[in-house]
């Protein structure tokens, strides 16, 4: 019987229906960070208990890692101890550390994939909300809390339900200047941040075909801002390629086999979908948040709403995030001020969004009311960037350079906002003090949406900012 990958993925890791009705789920890759392991594993050892799979257990600093001096021990008191507890649990557990100085670290979902741990197939748990980010692969990937940490530390197990899948086709192509992470933001604003709730989202159509595997891993790692439990794309050629030569993927003599099964777990023509939404990509612009969740945005050439448009309990969400982010309803998002550019997490720092950033901004400085900072997604990206003169691109220009991390996403380190300032941000939350100050303003945007606007001082639309390509080369990232 035709099947969904989300089927096959979940019946192959099955364990067994517990009592409630959830599954036990097999967990085939569990990756942990500093932030949300050290209590886990303080559970375990009040237990007695060993982490049952350290072979299939892999861990980095990110969180809370400074991203200027990283000299140890850190300034910060709190992330020195919370570092050194990780190498202490890793050291005990024998689980591989991907520390600072190992040329390998950066933030969990960049570097799981770089390093061909993340296989299509898999099942995937960090204590990360944006887990599923690995799904680009082919994988079921899913954040989970720090008691669940603890569950797949001591059992390699999960108790989770099944999810219903929902297949979003996103057909047509994409105008230059417009990229996964507006794909993405177009998705959430249509169906809603609680839209996913109960949902695994199956990406596909022509417009994710064409996709390389960075792009699908944006659009994979905000599946959990539109209310997603899990995001995925069907792995094919572009996947495969991607996985050749990586570190923990299958060594040479087994990799075709593997590639053969891996391609066996995409869902089968007439598989059966609980939903299926259709999307014109042609019709998708630069896309900008103006509110205080990522289903507020409009195209860049768009105006923020008008509450009295808006109908009941909408119409105090739309009145609320407009008093805090200090707009006037029906105002042009184009022509906001921005106090801050931040180039950098899990969503949108891979080599290929600072390749796109910086061809915007070479040439160009840096406004000079705006504070710009570029930071590269892990170790391995820093290096790359570096190596093709990225970085010089960017100092250049006025942004500062810094190391691998999670930076500003989070604000866990010294990288905030300061009181009601505007970042223009390439991550994926704009929560109420989401970058480190209560009352600080982020609008979600592309890193080229970022980088343009890092120069304008202003949102302004990239497509009219893109070098003209070479004749007879297409976009590609
Ligand atoms: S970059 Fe942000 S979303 Fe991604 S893992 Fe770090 S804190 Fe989480």
């Amino acid at each position: 019987m035709a099947a969904t990958l989300f089927r096959k993925v979940w019946d192959l890791h099955s364990v067994r229906t517990l009592p409630n009705g959830q599954t036990q789920l097999y967990i085939g890759l569990h990756l942990v960070h500093e932030v949300t392991s050290p209590q886990a594993f303080a559970d375990l050892r009040a237990r007695g208990w060993r982490v049952r799979a350290p072979e299939r257990t892999f861990a980095t600093v990110d969180h809370i890692v400074p991203t200027l001096a990283q000299r140890r021990p850190f300034l910060d008191l709190v992330a020195e101890e919370m570092t050194a507890a990780l190498e202490r649990n890793c050291r005990e557990h024998r689980i591989p550390l991907f520390g600072l100085d190992s040329g390998s670290q950066g933030i969990v979902h960049v570097i799981g994939p770089e390093l061909g741990l993340t296989q299509p197939g898999m099942t995937i748990a960090c204590g990360d909300s944006h887990t599923s980010t690995h799904g680009a692969f082919g994988a079921l990937a899913f954040g989970i809390g720090t008691s669940q940490v603890r569950d797949v530390l001591a059992s390699q197990c999960v108790a989770m339900s099944p999810l219903r899948v929902r297949r979003v086709d996103v057909r047509g192509r994409l105008a230059p200047g417009v990229y996964a992470k507006d794909v993405i933001l177009t998705i959430i604003g249509r169906l809603g941040v609680k839209g996913g709730a109960g949902f695994a989202y199956e990406y596909g159509g022509e417009v994710v075909d064409r996709m390389s595997m960075d792009e699908r891993m944006t659009l994979c790692n905000m599946s959990i801002e539109g209310g997603a439990r899990a995001g995925y794309v069907n792995p094919d050629a572009t996947t495969i390629d991607s996985l050749r030569g990586r570190p923990y993927a299958p060594s040479r003599d087994e990799f075709d086999e593997a590639a053969r099964w891996w391609r066996t777990m995409a869902s089968d023509p007439g598989a059966p979908y609980d939903d299926v939404v259709t999307i014109d990509g042609t019709a998708i612009a630069p896309t900008v948040t103006w509110g205080i969740n990522p289903g507020q945005s409009v195209p860049v050439d768009g105006r923020v709403p008008d509450p009295m448009a808006a109908t009941g309990a909408e119409r105090d969400g739309v009145a609320e995030a407009l008093a805090f982010m200090s707009f006037d309803p029906d105002q042009p998002i184009a022509g906001t001020r921005i106090d801050v550019a931040f180039i950098g997490s899990c969503t949108n720092a891979r080599l290929s969004d600072l390749r796109e950033a910086a061809r915007i901004v070479s040439g160009h400085r840096v406004a000079r009311h705006v504070r710009a900072l570029v930071v590269p997604g892990s170790q391995a990206v820093c290096t790359a960037a570096e190596r093709e003169g990225l970085d010089e691109i960017f100092r250049q220009a006025g942004f500062e350079w810094r190391a691998a991390g999670c930076s500003m996403c989070l604000a866990m380190n010294s990288d905030r906002l300061d009181g009601r300032e505007i970042c223009a941000s390439s991550s994926n939350r704009n929560f109420k003090g989401r970058q480190g100050s209560p009352t600080g303003r982020t609008l979600l945007m592309s890193p080229a949406m970022v980088a343009a606007a890092a120069v304008a001082g202003e949102v302004v639309d990239v497509r009219a900012w893109l070098p003209a390509a070479p004749a007879g080369v297409e976009r590609r990232l």
